[in-house]
C-alpha cells in the first residue's frame, strides 16, 4: 500500500508527468508547425496522429529548428527532442533515435526558408523547413502553458477529491479507535450535542419515515426512491462529494487567446471542460476500485463494514460515469467545432475511449437496484467483465496522454485484491470437502442447506464472520456467494465451519435440487472457502444488547449473541441482558435452527422472542394485541396493514375504514397489500394444526416466547424496551431492508431520551 502511495505522490509532483505534454518548448514548436494555414506542408488534413507529418523532413525540420532557436541549455534541447521522439513514436508510429533527429535538424538548417516566403504559397505546397517565427512561438508557448496549467489544476482538483475521502476515512478511523481503545470515554460521549448528532445525522434514514407517508402515487414513488438512498450520514458524505465535484468541474477556467492549439474560442472552452471532467474521472479510479474490494484494508482501520464502502463505491461510480459522459459530450462538441469528428475514429485513443464509455454505461445500467436484486449473478459476472473492459479502454486511451499513474495504482489495487482472495482460499486449505445436508419444508421442497466444512484450521472464525463459498460443480464452479460462519460449537472443533443456507432462486436452488437427488438428502461436495471476512462489533463497553433478526439473519445474530454471552459471563460486576427478537417466516426456518436457539436460550441473561410470521396468518384469534390499536392512533395505514398480518381482509377493511375513505389512491395500495397477505393461503394451516404447532414450538423453545402469525411491532415495542433499560445498550439489526429501517428509526427516536446510557445502532444486511 505504501509503495502505491509513493508511486502516486511521485506522479503528482513530477513536472509534466500527469498532463499529457512532457515538454513545453517541444509542444510549443510542434503546435506552431502544426498550423496548416500558416505552414501548408504536403500532408492531407487533418493529420491528427502526425502519421504523415512525422515522416516529413520539412515538418520535422521546422519543429527542430524552432526548438534549437528557443532553448538555451543542452538539457532543455534534449528534453524537447525527446518529446518530439515520443509524439512521433507513440502517435505517428515512427520511432526516431536522437541521432536521426540530429540528422533531420542538420538537413533542415541548410534548406530552411523564411516565414515571409511561405506566405505566398497555396495549400500543401511547402517542401522546405521554415525558419522559426519568434512571435508565433511566443504565442504558442503561452497557449501550451495555459493548457498545462489547466490540466495541472484539474489533476490537483482530482487529488482534492481523493483528499475528501481521505478526510472522511480519518474521521471514521478516529471514531473506530475511540470505540475499541477508549470504550469508557466513548460511552461518556453521550451529552445533548452528541445525542442530537446521532439522532439527526448519524443514525436515521435520509428522510424519516414519518415524512414519507403522503398518500398519493407520486409520493409513493418518491418514498421508494428516497428509501433506496443511503442513510443520512452517508447521504451527507456523498452530497458533499458531489458538491465538490460540481465546484471542481465548473471553477477556474482561464481561456487564452489567440491560441495556437485551439484556433476557435468555443473549441478551447469545450476541450477545457472535456479535459477537466476526464481528468477528474481518471483521478477517482483508484478509490473506485479500492472501495469495491472485499479485502480493502480500510475496513479494518475505519471500522466501516464492506457494505458502507460498497455504497460509496456505487456513488463514486455514478459520479465517474457522469464525468465520463460530460468528457465524451464536450469532446464531440470540440471535434464538431473543428470539423474532424469522422477523422477522430481513425485514432486509437478515441476508439478505446468509446469502448470504455460503452462498458461503463452498460455496467451502470446493470448495476441498478432492480437488476441487482433480480439477477444478482448476471450483475456480478457482467460487472467484472465490464470493469476489465473499462479499465483497458482507459489504459489505451491514456497511454499516449498521461495520468497513467492513476491507472497503475488502480490496477495494482485490483491485483492485490485478487491475490488476497487467492491467498485466503489457499489458507483455508484449497479444495476442501463440504458435507451438505438438505432440509425440506412441509411441502417436501428444498428449504435450506446445512453445510459443514473441515478447513485447514489456520484461522479461527469470529462473531459476524462470513466466507465466500465456491461449489466445484460444472454448472456453477465460477460463482462465489457469501455465507455466515456459524460454528464451531466446541473450541476443539476450530477447523470446522458450519453454514446454514436458505434456498433462494439462484445457485442455492440449483444446489438444493442437486442434493435432492442424492441418497438421504446428503452429499459431500468439493468446495473452495474464501475467508474469513467481516468485522465484529465493539460490544464490550455496552451493558445490554438487543438483537433483531429477520429470517436467515439469525445466523449473524446468533454468532454475535453467543460471543456476547461469554463476554458478559466473564464480567460479573455488572448486570447484563441480551434480547433476541427473531422474525422467522416459516416453521421450517425455525426448525433448522433449533439447536442454536436452544443453546442460546440456556443462558439466563438471554431473552428470546420468536415471531412466526407467514404461516398461520388467518387463524389467529381476533383478540390479539394488535387489534387494540384504535384507528385514531394509526398515522400510516399501509404500515398497519404490513404489521397486522393476523387480521382477515374484512377486519382490516373495518379497522381502516375511517382512514381509507379519505383517499382513493390509498385504497388501491391497501388492497394490493391485503391481497398479498391473503394470497399466501396455500401455506396456511388449519386451526388444529395451529394448536399443534404452537404446542410443538412452545415445547421445543420452552424458554422462549413464541408469537404466531404476526410480525414484531418494532416501532412501538423497541422504544418501550429501550425506555426500561437505563444503561448503555447496543441495538443490532440483521434482517430485510424494512426491518432494519424500522429498528434504525426506533433507535433514532429513543436517542431523544435524556439521562440514559448511550444507545448505539449497528446494522448487518445479507444482501447489497
Ligand atoms: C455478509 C453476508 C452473509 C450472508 N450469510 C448468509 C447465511 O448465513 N445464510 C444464507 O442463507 N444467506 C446468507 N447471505 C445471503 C446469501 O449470500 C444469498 O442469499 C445467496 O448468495 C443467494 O444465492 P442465490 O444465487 O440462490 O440467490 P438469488 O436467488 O439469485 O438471489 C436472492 C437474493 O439474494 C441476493 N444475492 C444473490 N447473490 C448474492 C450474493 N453473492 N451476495 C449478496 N446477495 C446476493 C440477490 O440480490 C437477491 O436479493 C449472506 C449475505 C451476505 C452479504
Amino acid at each position: 500500500m505504501k509503495v502505491l502511495w509513493l508511486l502516486f505522490m511521485i506522479c503528482l509532483f513530477r513536472p509534466g508527468s500527469c498532463r499529457g505534454i512532457s515538454d513545453e518548448t517541444g509542444a510549443a514548436c510542434l503546435f506552431v508547425a502544426s498550423n496548416f494555414s500558416n505552414y501548408p506542408f504536403d500532408c492531407a488534413q487533418p493529420d491528427l496522429e502526425y502519421k504523415c507529418r512525422c515522416l516529413s523532413p520539412e515538418f520535422l525540420g521546422t519543429v527542430l529548428l524552432c526548438i534549437d532557436d528557443n532553448t538555451d541549455e543542452v538539457d532543455e534541447l534534449i528534453q524537447a527532442f525527446d518529446y518530439i521522439k515520443e509524439v512521433c513514436g507513440v502517435q505517428g508510429s515512427k520511432k526516431y533515435s536522437f541521432t536521426q533527429l540530429i540528422d533531420v535538424f542538420d538537413n533542415a538548417t541548410s534548406h530552411a526558408i523564411s516565414v515571409s516566403e511561405v506566405n505566398g504559397l497555396n495549400k500543401s505546397q511547402l517542401h522546405n523547413p521554415v525558419m522559426p517565427d519568434t512571435q508565433r512561438f511566443a504565442s504558442s508557448r503561452e497557449s501550451v502553458r495555459h493548457l498545462l496549467t489547466h490540466r495541472n489544476k484539474s489533476t490537483k482538483y482530482g487529488v482534492g477529491l481523493i483528499g475528501y475521502w481521505g478526510l472522511s476515512l480519518v474521521l471514521a478511523t478516529i471514531n473506530n479507535v475511540l470505540q475499541w481503545c477508549f470504550p469508557e470515554f466513548y460511552m461518556n460521549m453521550n451529552g445533548d450535542s452528541t445525542r442530537w448528532l446521532r439522532e439527526h445525522v448519524i443514525c436515521p434514514q435520509l428522510i424519516s419515515e414519518s415524512h414519507l407517508r403522503k398518500n398519493s402515487r407520486l409520493n409513493t414513488f418518491v418514498s421508494s426512491l428516497l428509501r433506496s438512498f443511503p442513510i443520512r450520514v452517508q447521504s451527507i458524505t456523498v452530497a458533499f462529494y458531489m458538491a465538490l465535484v460540481i465546484i471542481f468541474c465548473t471553477a477556474d477556467y482561464q481561456l487564452y487567446r489567440p491560441n495556437s492549439i485551439f484556433p476557435w474560442k468555443n473549441a478551447q472552452l469545450f476541450a477545457y471542460i472535456a479535459d477537466r471532467t476526464g481528468i477528474l474521472a481518471m483521478t477517482q479510479l483508484p478509490m473506485l476500485i479500492l472501495f469495491s474490494g472485499r479485502n480493502n484494508a480500510l475496513q479494518l482501520i475505519t471500522g466501516w463494514p464492506y457494505r458502507t464502502f460498497n455504497i460509496f463505491h456505487r456513488w463514486i461510480a455514478r459520479t465517474v460515469w457522469i464525468l465520463v459522459l460530460l468528457h465524451a459530450v464536450f469532446y464531440v462538441a470540440f471535434t464538431a467545432t473543428c470539423s474532424n469528428y469522422r477523422e477522430r475514429w481513425m485514432i486509437n485513443k478515441w476508439r478505446w475511449a468509446n469502448t470504455a464509455f460503452v462498458a461503463a454505461s452498460i455496467s451502470i445500467f446493470l448495476s441498478s437496484r432492480y437488476f441487482r436484486r433480480k439477477c444478482h449473478q448476471l450483475f456480478v459476472s457482467s460487472h467484472q467483465i465490464l470493469a476489465i473492459i473499462f479499465v483497458l479502454g482507459c489504459w489505451y486511451h491514456c497511454v499516449t496522454l498521461g495520468w497513467m499513474e492513476f491507472l497503475y495504482v488502480t490496477v495494482a489495487i485490483w491485483a492485490l485484491e485478487y491475490f488476497s482472495r487467492f491467498g485466503k482460499i489457499m489458507l483455508s486449505g484449497g479444495i476442501v470437502k463440504g458435507n451438505c445436508k438438505l432440509i425440506l419444508n412441509k411441502k417436501l421442497e428444498p428449504h435450506s442447506l446445512r453445510i459443514t466444512v473441515h478447513h485447514s484450521g489456520w484461522w479461527r472464525s469470529f462473531p459476524g464472520a462470513y466466507s465466500y463459498l465456491y461449489f466445484l460443480q460444472p454448472k456453477f464452479f465460477w460463482q462465489s456467494h457469501p455465507f455466515t460462519i456459524l460454528g464451531p460449537a466446541r473450541q476443539e472443533d476450530f477447523n470446522k465451519l458450519v453454514f446454514l443456507i436458505r434456498i433462494k432462486n439462484g445457485i442455492t436452488k440449483q444446489l438444493g435440487n442437486y442434493i435432492m437427488r442424492q441418497e438421504n438428502l446428503m452429499c459431500t461436495l468439493p468446495m473452495l472457502v474464501e475467508g474469513p471476512y467481516g468485522s465484529t462489533i465493539p460490544f464490550k463497553a455496552y451493558q445490554h444488547a438487543i438483537f433483531f433478526a429477520g429470517g436467515v439473519g439469525i445466523t449473524v445474530v446468533y454468532t454475535f449473541a453467543m460471543d456476547l454471552v461469554h463476554m458478559y459471563l466473564a464480567d460479573k460486576t455488572k448486570n447484563h441482558s441480551i434480547d433476541v427478537v427473531w422474525s422467522a417466516p416459516t416453521i421450517s426456518a425455525i426448525e433448522e435452527f433449533v439447536d442454536e436457539i436452544e443453546a442460546l436460550s440456556r443462558f439466563e441473561m438471554v431473552k428470546i422472542i420468536i415471531y412466526l410470521t407467514r404461516e398461520l396468518e388467518t387463524i389467529l384469534p381476533i383478540d390479539d394485541h394488535e387489534l387494540k390499536i384504535t384507528p385514531k392512533e394509526i398515522d400510516d395505514p399501509i404500515e398497519l396493514v404490513n404489521s397486522c398480518t393476523d387480521l382477515s381482509y374484512n377486519e382490516l377493511v373495518k379497522l381502516l375504514d375511517p382512514l381509507s375513505s379519505n383517499s382513493k389512491e390509498l385504497t388501491t395500495e391497501l388492497n394490493q397489500r391485503m391481497n398479498d397477505i391473503l394470497s399466501t393461503t396455500g401455506e396456511r394451516v388449519s386451526p388444529v394444526e395451529y394448536d399443534v404447532t404452537r404446542e410443538k414450538l412452545q415445547n421445543v423453545f420452552f424458554r422462549c416466547k413464541v408469537n404466531l402469525g404476526r410480525r414484531p411491532s418494532i416501532k412501538k415495542e423497541l422504544p418501550g424496551l429501550l425506555k426500561l433499560i437505563p444503561d448503555s445498550t447496543a441495538v443490532v439489526s440483521c434482517g430485510p431492508d424494512k426491518m432494519n429501517r424500522d429498528v434504525r428509526n426506533a433507535v433514532a427516536k429513543s436517542l431523544r431520551e435524556p439521562n440514559k446510557g448511550r444507545i448505539d445502532y449497528f446494522e448487518e444486511e445479507l444482501v447489497w
